[in-house]
């Protein structure tokens, strides 16, 4: 199969099973924004979920935050944002179309003049109004990171919480930004989200902290099931670096469109802290009460988008396989991901007992686990649907059920059987999903 096949397939499912829609399609859809559905929405959840436990509930020393989307303006001023964050733009005379400058080939540069305009600066930032007035005092932008939420609360989180260097400061939410070229499904949209993280140490530790959380940051994506041939790392040339960080390391993951950025691990060093004091006229050094030193600390962030990771993640849990002659379209999502653990399936839906011992189990395991009762087909069927959008575990009644109180259980990846108890189940499923 082809890559674009590949693509064009994961798009299908994605929207025939639920997980991704295009936005607004009864209007004819916007372009390169995407809905998530009801599994997607679950599948996107667990992405969240499964970071936050391991960068913040799994150590202590981070702490969360959610801040506002809308900041004042003058954050993007101090940021750089407000002049730098910018794209090189070209237009295409012939096709009237728009490119990124740094998008464009060797070859297609050498055109720029004749075919291509000259490149062009243009702000990425996308702007609102706030309130009934229309003139540009009310003019705010929507956040094209959300890091910047996260310096300007420094100073509180460190007053409210007494912590002491070094230490991080995480947050998932949603970031805005008028990309030039957008699209390849969610990877690239102009609504998106992020999970990121500011860590704060000192200028020395600053270079083994980035190696550290680049190690860290990389294992994440393996621990919940990507393939290792399918990641890399790639560190940044130094032309290629933002305009206030020292160094950069980007996780790349082979999409079905090739290799491209999931993440960016960067040390920014004390520019954000140094620019939001000098144009707040707030201190916003760390005071180190134990030796009376005042300084601003240095930051690494690892920065990684959550429409990237659950494209990767799709992607690569993505398998077709032949069973027995015939096709089988199998989500191998990690456990932690897999948007519904178990579907309670009735082998026979004209018996009333074991619709009742079905739908009695399924009450039971949904108080732990997402689980859902499916009786709306022949049982090839329904482990077919379910391995399709990645259930980790199908438990089968039968008529023997009724006698010996024992269910089948099906593993989605081995497709192997197993009978178990059903007073021993929940813990069964208890144990394989606990963490
Ligand atoms: P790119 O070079 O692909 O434009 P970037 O280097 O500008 O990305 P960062 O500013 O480092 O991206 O943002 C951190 C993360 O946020 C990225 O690694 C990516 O996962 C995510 N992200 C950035 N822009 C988008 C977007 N337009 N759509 C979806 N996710 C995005």
């Amino acid at each position: 199969m082809s890559n674009a096949d590949l693509m064009d397939r994961i798009v299908s499912l994605c929207k025939r099973r639920g997980f991704i829609f295009q936005s607004s399609e009864i209007y004819g859809g916007l372009a390169n924004a995407w809905d998530y559905g009801p599994l997607g929405s679950e599948l996107k959840r667990n992405v969240k979920n499964a970071w936050w436990r391991c960068v913040v509930h799994s150590r202590d020393d981070m702490v969360g935050l959610d801040a506002a989307i809308l900041m004042h303006p003058d954050t993007w001023k101090a940021s750089g944002h407000a002049e730098n964050f910018t794209d090189l733009l070209v237009d295409d005379k012939e096709t009237k179309k728009r490119y990124r400058y740094d998008h464009l080939t060797e070859e297609e540069r050498a055109k720029v003049g004749t075919r291509y305009t000259e490149p062009r600066e243009f702000n990425l930032m996308l702007r609102t109004q706030l309130g009934a007035v229309g003139d540009t005092s009310a003019e705010v932008y929507l956040r094209p990171e959300t890091a910047q939420g996260i310096f300007v609360n420094f100073k509180n989180v460190l007053d409210s919480t007494s912590r002491r260097l070094p230490f991080g400061i995480a947050q998932i939410g949603k970031s805005f930004r008028n990309e030039i070229t957008a699209g390849n499904f969610v990877f690239r949209m102009r609504e998106f989200e992020q999970m990121e993280i500011e860590y704060f140490t000192t200028a020395e530790d600053s270079e083994a902290c980035h190696e550290r959380w680049i190690q860290e940051r990389f294992q994440w994506y393996l621990d919940l099931g990507i393939r290792a041939d399918n990641l890399k790392l790639r560190p940044h040339g130094e032309d290629e670096l933002a305009h206030y960080a020292k160094g950069c390391t980007d996780v790349e993951y082979r999409f079905p469109f090739g290799w491209a950025e999931l993440e960016g691990i960067a040390n920014r060093t004390d520019y954000d802290l140094k620019q939001h004091a000098e144009l707040s006229g707030k201190d916003l050094r760390y005071h180190d009460k134990i030796t009376n030193e005042r300084y601003f600390p240095y930051v690494i962030e690892p920065s990684g988008g959550v429409d990237r990771a659950t494209l990767a993640f799709l992607a690569d849990a993505y398998h077709e396989e032949e069973v027995e002659g015939r096709p089988r379209v199998v989500l191998k999502l990690h456990r932690d991901l897999a948007p519904t653990k178990v579907a309670v399936l009735p082998l026979l839906k004209k018996n009333a007992d074991i619709v009742a011992m079905a739908k009695n189990i399924k009450s039971d395991l949904l108080k732990s686990v997402t689980c859902v009762y499916d009786d709306t087909a022949a049982i090839g069927k329904l482990y077919r649907r379910q391995d399709e959008v990645g259930t980790f575990y199908c438990v089968t009644v039968d008529v023997e059920s009724l006698e010996d109180k024992q269910v089948t259980v099906r593993d989605r990846d081995t497709m192997q059987q197993q009978r178990i108890a059903v007073d021993q189940l929940k813990n069964f499923i208890n144990d394989k999903f606990s963490h």
